[in-house]
């Protein structure tokens, strides 16, 4: 069984050999996006509260990661929404 559904989809026509030019400068520009990423991290990070339970963290992505995995935290946030959803209904 052979037909033409080999073909993936966004990986088509466009998608033609790098020259070592190319590949450099592809290269080059990610090293840069990546610097200029970690500086502005460095520049921007200061210390942040959870609006939830109130842990102080040393950066915003460190008080991200804390809300997506600590359980506590999470509860906290579940109770909140819980308590909007019900105010919302008493209101309605
Ligand atoms: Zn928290």
């Amino acid at each position: 069984m052979q037909n033409t559904t080999d073909t993936v989809i966004g990986y088509s026509a466009t998608t033609e050999p790098l020259s070592e030019e190319e590949a450099a400068k592809q290269q080059q520009r990610i090293m840069e996006l990546r610097r200029y990423n970690r500086e502005y991290y460095h520049a921007h990070k200061k210390p942040s509260e959870c609006e939830h339970c109130h842990k102080i963290f040393s950066s915003v992505s460190a008080l991200r990661r804390h809300q997506v995995k600590n359980l506590k935290c999470k509860l906290l946030q579940a109770t909140e929404t819980i308590e909007k959803f019900e105010r919302f209904n008493m209101n309605g």
